[in-house]
């Protein structure tokens, strides 16, 4: 009846049911995203800040639809990191980062975002010998960036392998640093050779509250002889006050956009050093 179809209808909840679909397909898309060529990369150009030279490049993992548009990371790399694709995915990343950094030179070094999931993967330092291997690439070319939101320290394998590639010769940058709890015990276990400090804190520094917290950062990790590098750098101003805190290099849309490989041997701006 005509009052029964109604009832039906409003029980009936599109909304709910494409997102319990999308999510599924999501993670189905991600196991399959390496074998379908659905996963690129692309490259932000990192550079020396006193010098204004092109450092190296950071890797950022991209992922389309079968119909080509694209997914964001903040969508998919949650689902990957759940269901343990970021393992295929993370792997291959590097393997093209690689690859590309012999083929096209990338500058000093070349970074990749890797995931506790990945690094407590017992045979994660053994892949990277032997993608480094295959491509005859020298360890120091590659830096791992490791997100300080995690808890790696927690996690013995992980440490493990960290000391592994450390020991190869990989370098161990630190990600989104002063974003998560455990930030300085960290600085205190592990040398990295580089933190990155997040870009939030550059942001806020328009307030006096602000900038003292950036300049007092920028100092403590000057005083334990890190490398600081400063993400989310969009302006000529920021560069500046950079600068004159002792920032050692600079990431960010003022260093030039990620873009896929094929982009990159256009000339790019460069920085007014
Ligand atoms: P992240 O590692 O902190 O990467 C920096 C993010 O900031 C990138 O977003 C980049 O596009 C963006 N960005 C760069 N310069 C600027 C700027 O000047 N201003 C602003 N507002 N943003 C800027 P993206 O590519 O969307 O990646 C987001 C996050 O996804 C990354 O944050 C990283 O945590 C994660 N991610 C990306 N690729 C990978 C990967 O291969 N593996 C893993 N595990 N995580 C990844
Ligand atoms: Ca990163
Ligand atoms: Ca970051
Ligand atoms: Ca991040």
């Amino acid at each position: 009846s005509k009052f029964a179809g109604r009832a039906t209808f409003t029980i009936y909840d599109p909304h709910a049911t494409d997102r319990d679909r999308s999510s599924e397909n999501l993670s189905e898309l991600l196991k399959l995203a390496v074998s379908k060529q659905l996963v690129s990369v692309a490259y932000q150009p990192i550079c020396d800040l006193a010098s204004g030279r092109l450092l190296g490049h950071e890797t950022l993992m991209r992922v389309c639809d079968f119909d080509g548009t694209m997914i964001s990371p903040s969508v998919f790399i949650p689902v990957a990191e759940q269901t343990g694709a970021i393992v295929e995915l993370g792997t291959w990343l590097i393997d093209q980062a690689c690859s590309d950094m012999v083929e096209y030179g990338l500058g000093s070094v070349v970074t990749a975002n890797v995931s506790v999931r990945q690094l407590k993967a017992p045979n994660f330092s053994l892949r990277i010998t032997e993608i480094l291997g295959r491509h005859g690439l020298a360890p120091q070319k590659l830096a791992i960036e490791i997100t300080e939101g995690s808890d790696i320290f927690l996690e013995a394998q992980a440490v493990r392998n960290m000391e592994r590639l450390r020991n190869l010769g990989v370098q161990i940058w630190l990600d989104d640093f002063g974003t998560g709890f455990a930030g300085l015990s960290w600085l205190r276990r592990f040398k990295f050779d580089v933190v990155k400090i997040d870009r939030s804190f550059l942001h806020d520094c328009q307030t006096s509250r602000g900038l003292s917290l950036l300049q007092d950062m920028v100092g403590l990790l000057r005083n334990l002889d890190h490398a600081v590098l400063a993400e989310g750098v969009e302006t000529e101003e920021q560069q500046m006050l950079l600068q004159r805190l002792g920032v050692h290099s600079i990431q960010g849309f003022l260093t030039g956009h990620p873009v896929p490989i094929e982009e990159i041997n256009q000339v790019r701006p460069g920085l007014v050093a």
